[in-house]
This record gives structure tokens, sequence and C-alpha cells, in this order.
């Protein structure tokens, strides 16, 4: 870099590639002695010969020593890349997003090139990768094309304690695959005690434990219980902030979801601005599955001096992610836990108090710098009498279509002798099983069909591939897979500010007219969009959500990353090219039907007819194969409408059973296109309108 004048020489200004670069380099520097610092660092050695000498290995520790980041780090340096992919599953997608991006700034590589995510609809990673952090439910999926896992060298089934519904169906298969793969290796770790379990389960393999660093951690029961836990969970954030040191520590509170932690924030923020500048700053943190990756980074970034951050997070906060630098944990006692009732096969998420084994983690989350504080929102005796020694795993209490289809398609008939660590309760793989062939994705041997292969193609629940499949029969695929996408993707598309919810609530509401149910205004709105070239302005103007308030780059403690985090309608055309790509797959042919919405609502149905619904005299409805008392969700454009007969996507419980998307529906359809399932006098309605006036029992309807 000589001058090119001659004579002179001048020195040019060091060029600002360099000193990025040398300030990128002195940050990958700081990142390498912290890794030293890590209660994992001096077991290195140790843990690399256990991982030689044995080919499953269960590995425990406390949360927060570097299990999720280093060990893959170390499998590599110590060589196993070379002989294929290092995978680590986490059970949550911000975990296995943020995790990754935190790794690969350690290594010093770009993310989604050496190392890597994966979770349903968006893959990070490229033939480069060879660490790749990835939900266990697209593992999973992974076995559907390569039973083998040939192109893995290591799998780590992270997290294992968490014994999510996809962890659970892993130990199974991959305990399988170690018998005829005898080069992989198989790491299961976990932040809790239970190891034995595990070590049991995967025929006595031996336990590597990593000894905590954990503080004393002083635990205050309050008197009596809480009455309202989020008031008492707010009011003992803003007293420990008035009162205690700021510098000394920051505060995490677990609470159950999304808008819970949305309304404390208010509460929080309204509280603060009202002692003025008499208090220190008080930084509050969200932290939830559906928040932007660019808001996650937020609560890793180090608390400035003088001010104090809050963190309030679901239970994610609980192993998967670490935050550093809390002190105080406020513990109410609550998460949001799936549960499944059998008999109706009807699914809710329900506020349920946490297990003991859940509180010991929480409150370990103060202890890990210092000695911490955990201020539990209930009564010592609530915890010694009242909660559960351990949480039921999810296998035990949720839907298992889904898996009972990805195994019928792995070739696994017997799922009864499947060997589950903890078996799910036959009632619900039976009820799995009936509703597969209800699908007809099974025959009456409970073989997979050729529907139900092609189903099993799409990451989806079985009754939307359903819906999927069956539009090839009424040339809507098209419109069908828009559908699908703008359901699949997962946070509101609508935008609603506050001071403008009457405008956006009139946008909303244009999309219903002239149409007959939500899930075709989805498609209203996707096509609209995609007419305008899908404009983000036109998003702007119908209070739509095009992305999430993009700030390309963030802060985080080491430095500037890029991530973008594409939402709502632009993930939704994502997902759209994803199911494209799969139709073609499945030899579906893409065919657009977009003027016969009957033909739309007959697919719709064709997937969705076991939730089919009718209209009660006093505007609540009644689902018809297990008669249970629902509503239409007030955000539906048919909540004022009410057709008589509707089918829907999902039930909601909030005050009271919700369905969300809902769709109009003609009764007779029910008994066209599920003879199997319905039957003439399920839907008397429909028969009654073809006889005469006062026939039988037709005045029975309304
Ligand atoms: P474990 O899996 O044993 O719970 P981790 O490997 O997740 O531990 O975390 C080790 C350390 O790495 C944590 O103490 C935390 O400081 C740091 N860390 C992990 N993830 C991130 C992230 N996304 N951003 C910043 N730091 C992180
Ligand atoms: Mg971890």
């Amino acid at each position: 870099k000589a001058s090119v004048m001659e004579g002179v020489n001048f020195e040019e200004d060091p060029p600002t590639e360099d000193l990025e670069e040398s300030m990128a380099k002195s940050v990958f520097e700081k990142l390498q002695e912290d890794r030293k610092t890590l209660p994992m660092y001096p077991y290195r050695d140790e843990l690399l010969q256990a991982v030689y000498d044995h080919q499953v290995l269960v590995i425990v520790g406390e949360t927060g020593s570097g299990k999720t980041t280093q060990i893959p780090q170390y499998l590599h340096e110590a060589g196993y890349t070379k002989r294929g992919m290092i995978g680590c599953t986490q059970p949550r997608r911000v975990a296995a997003m943020s995790v990754a991006a935190r790794v690969s700034q350690e290594m010093g590589v770009k993310l989604g090139h050496e190392v890597g995510y994966s979770i349903r609809f968006e893959d990070c990673t490229s033939e480069k990768t060879i660490l790749k952090y990835m939900t266990d439910g697209m593992l999973l999926r992974e076995f559907l094309g390569e039973p083998d896992l040939a192109s893995y060298s290591v799998v780590m089934v992270d997290e294992a304690h968490e014994r999510t519904l996809s962890t659970d169906i892993l130990f199974g298969l991959v305990k399988d695959i170690t018998r005829f793969r005898p080069d992989l290796k198989l790491l299961i770790s976990s932040a809790t005690l239970d190891a034995e379990k595990f070590s049991d389960y995967f025929d006595s393999a031996p336990i590597f434990k990593i000894p905590g660093r954990r503080f004393p951690v002083e635990i205050h029961y309050t008197k009596a219980p809480e009455a309202d836990y989020l008031d008492a969970a707010i009011v003992t954030a803003l007293q420990i902030h008035v009162t205690q040191q700021p510098g000394d520590g920051d505060i995490l509170v677990f609470l159950t979801g999304q808008e819970e932690i949305e309304t404390a924030e208010e509460i929080l923020k309204h509280r603060t601005r009202g002692l003025g500048t008499k208090i220190p700053e008080l930084i509050i943190c969200p932290i939830y599955a559906n928040l932007p990756t660019e808001l996650q980074a937020k609560i890793f970034e180090p608390t400035p001096e003088g001010a104090r951050k809050v963190v309030l997070a679901t239970n994610i906060a609980e192993t998967s992610l670490t935050i550093d630098g809390i002190k105080y944990v406020i513990d109410p006692g609550f998460c949001k836990m799936k549960s499944y009732n059998p008999r109706t096969g009807m699914e809710s998420l329900l506020v349920t108090p946490i297990s003991k084994a859940s509180a010991n983690q929480r409150s370990g989350r103060s202890g890990r710098t210092g000695p911490g504080k955990c201020f539990r929102l209930y009564t010592a005796y609530n915890y010694y009498n009242d909660l559960d020694d351990n949480t039921v795993p999810e296998i035990q209490r949720t839907n298992l279509a889904n898996v009972v289809l990805s195994l019928k398609s792995l070739g696994i008939h017997d799922l009864l002798n499947f060997d589950f660590m903890d078996p799910p309760p036959a009632e619900a793989l039976l009820k799995a099983l009936e509703l597969l062939f209800a699908l007809s994705a099974l025959n009456k041997l409970g073989e997979l069909t050729k529907v139900g292969r092609r189903m099993a193609e799409f990451p989806l629940d079985p009754m939307l591939s359903k819906m999927i499949v069956a539009s090839e029969k009424y040339q809507c695929s098209d419109e069908v897979i828009s559908i699908a996408a703008m359901l699949s993707v997962g946070g509101s598309i609508f935008y609603r500010p506050k001071d403008k919810q009457v405008h956006a609530d009139t946008a909303r509401m244009n999309f219903h007219t002239g149409n007959v149910g939500d899930h075709t205004a989805l498609l209203k709105i996707y096509s609209s969009w995609k007419e305008t070239n899908y404009s983000t302005q036109w998003c702007y103007e119908n209070y739509i959500q095009a992305t999430a308030i993009l700030e390309n780059e963030v802060m985080v403690p080491t430095g500037m990353v890029k991530l973008d985090w594409v939402r709502s309608m632009k993930r939704a055309r994502d997902i759209r090219d994803q199911l494209e790509g799969l139709l073609e797959r499945v030899e579906i042919e893409l065919t657009s039907n977009s003027n016969d919405l009957d033909a739309i609502k007959k697919a719709i149905t064709a997937g969705f007819f076991p939730h089919s619904a009718k209209l009660q005299k006093n505007g609540s409805y009644r689902t018809v194969k297990y008669p249970q008392t629902v509503y239409i969700h007030p955000s539906s454009g048919l909540a004022q409408v009410l057709p008589r007969w509707v089918v829907y996507h999902e039930l909601v419980l909030t005050t009271k059973e919700y369905m969300r998307q809902v769709t109009e529906l003609k009764p007779d359809w029910l008994v066209e296109i599920a003879p199997h399932y319905y039957q003439l006098k399920d839907v008397t309605d429909s028969v009654s309108k073809k006889m005469p006036r006062g026939a039988g029992r037709a005045s029975e309807t309304n």
C-alpha cells in the first residue's frame, strides 16, 4: 500500500478495513480468553478422552458451564468434523439460533458458514457447515431423508432433561443407529441430575459430570399465596431495583408467555416513569420464542454502569439460555404447558404450576457469578407439598399424530413396542392412529398410504399437510399452499398499534368483505401483497406486518453481528416457496382455482374436518364429533357473522375455549369428504333442509 506519489513518502491513514480487522481480532482474542474461564474448560481433555473411549456418553453440568457452546467446538478442534458434521439439538428455536450465533463469533466465522443452524422453515447452513445447531424436531425430520444420519460424525442431544416430544423420539432413533454405526458418537447432555435415567436407557452409558460453580442462593417464599402473581412480580422487581445498588446485579423474572411479558413490560415502564429520575435506569429486556432475533440479542448486552437490567423471560431462560450478571430471580411458580385430552383429541396450552425441578433450576440462575437471591411468589408449604417433583415429559401430554406419521414413514410400525424412555399413554397412541386413519394417511392395517407418504414430506401438522395433499383433487394447490404458509408464520400478521386500533381493524375487515372465512381472508392478503410485487409500503398501508422493525446490525457484547429476521409476510413468502418445492417433490401440480372458493374450502375441510363445529342458539358453537362448547375468537372475521357450520384451525383457551382461524362450511361436505368419520345424523342440519317442513327430527334444529 505504498503511496503513488513519487519522491515523497506519504503514509496512508490505515484503511478502515484493517481497523475493523484488528478490532475483530481483539474481540476474537477476548472471546478465546472467555472460553477458558468456563467451568467446562478444565475438563476439556478429560472429556475428549471419554468421547474417544465410549460411543455413548451422558454429560451433566450446570446451566452456563459451557456444554452447548464448547463441547461441539472441542470436538471440532479434536478433528471429529473431518468425518462429518457435529449436530447439536436444542428444544427451542431461539436457543438454536442464539447459540449458533455465539459459537460462530467464538470461532470467528460467518454465521451460516462453518457454524449454522436449522429450524423449521429456516435453514441457515451451507456446504461448509461443520457445526450445526438445530431444533430436535429438525433432526427428527432429517431422519426421513437420511435414516443413518450418515453426514454426522457426532450427534449431541442437548437439553435432554427438557424431555420434549421430539427429544424423546430422537432417543429411540439415535440409540438404534449407534448399533449399526459404531463410528457415530452420541452425546446426551442435561442440566439436571437425573442422569442415571439417561444412562440406564442408553445401556449403562458412562456419565461425565462437570462440577458446577454454584454460589449459595438465598430462597425467600411469600408468607401467603399471591392472588395476582404478575403484580407481585412487578412490585418485587421494583422493590429490588429501588433498594439495592444498581451495580449489584440484574433481575430475572420468569413469566408464562409473550402476552404476560408485554403487559409486565408496559406496567414496569409506566411505574418507573412515575418514579422519575429519583431511581437509576431500569433496562427492560423481554425474551420469548417469537421475539425477533435482533431484539433477542439485547438480553446479552452488558448492563451499562449505573443501570440495572430486568429480564422478563419465559421458561427459555430456565436452562436453554444463560444470561450473565443475574443476581435476583423472581419466580411466580407458573409456566405455560401443553395438555392433551386423548378422548377428544383436544390440545390446550394452560398456565400450570411448575415442578420442584423447575423451581430449582430457576433459583439456580441467580447464583452463577456470585451469591444470589430467589424470590418465590408462593409459600414454602406450596413448594414442599403442592409442586410435583418433576415435569411430566411432553410425550405423555400431547397429540402424537405428527410423530406417529414420521415414525410410520421411517418404517417403524410397531409403535407400542417402540423403545420409549417413558411410553406415551396407549390411549394417545390409538388416538393418533385413529386420526391418521381418518385423514387417509394410514389404511385399516395401520400401514402408510400414498396420501400418508405425501403428507409426511411436509414439515407441518398432519391436518395441514392433508389439506395441501387434498388440494390436488380440488385443483387449488396454488391457493392452499398460500393459506398453509400464512397459517404457519407464527406470530401475528396484523399490526395493531395502540393509537391506531380503529384504522387497523378497518383495514383488517377489508380483507373479509365478500368473504366466508379467515382462511380465505389470509389468502386474499397474500394474493394482494403478491400483486403489489411484495411491496412493503402496501403492508404499512394495510396494517400488515412486513418485517419486524429492522435494524440490520445489532450490538452484542462481542461486536457487531448481522442477524436479519424476516417476519410475518416475508416469512410467509419464504414458507410458501418451500411448500411449493415440496409440492413438486410429491408430484402435485401447482394449479390455481382462485375463483372457486368452494373448492378451496373443500380442500381445507379435507384436512380439518375433525375440527368442525355447529352454531348453537346462544351464539356459542358445539364441536361435532366430541361435543364441547367453543366460541369464535373475537379476532375472526366471522365473529359477528356466526355461520351455522364452521371448520377451525385451532382451539385456544383464554377466558373461553376459542376457535381461531375459522371458515364457513356446508355440512354436506363433511359426509361427502369424510364418510368414514361423519354420518348423516351428525349433520342433520343439512338433511332438514331437504326434508319437508316439520318432518321427523328436523324440527330439532334451531
Ligand atoms: P450450557 O450449555 O452449559 O448451559 P452455554 O454453552 O450455553 O452453557 O453457555 C456458556 C457461556 O456462554 C454462558 O455463560 C454465556 O456467558 C455465554 N453465551 C452463551 N450463549 C450466548 C449468546 N447468545 N450471547 C452471549 N453469550 C452467550
Ligand atoms: Mg446449554
